[in-house]
């Protein structure tokens, strides 16, 4: 297999990772389509437990 010879420079690497800095961000944020709460994108909402409409997950109640 071949074997990079040198090693990249950090600007090298930076220019690359400029061009999907976007995707190293935080994750994005939606509004649920079920109860319009924010949540991840691509994950069950936390408070409904909804996820492409219909309930995925049952929702934890919160203990004290
Ligand atoms: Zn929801």
């Amino acid at each position: 297999m071949a074997v990079p010879k040198r090693r990249h420079s950090k600007s090298r690497s930076r220019k690359r990772r400029s061009q999907y800095y976007n995707e190293l961000k935080a994750p994005q944020l939606m509004e649920c389509n079920n109860c319009g709460h924010p949540k991840v994108m691509h994950r069950a909402c936390p408070e409904c437990g909804y996820y492409r409409g219909r309930q995925v997950v049952e929702v934890p109640e919160e203990i004290y």
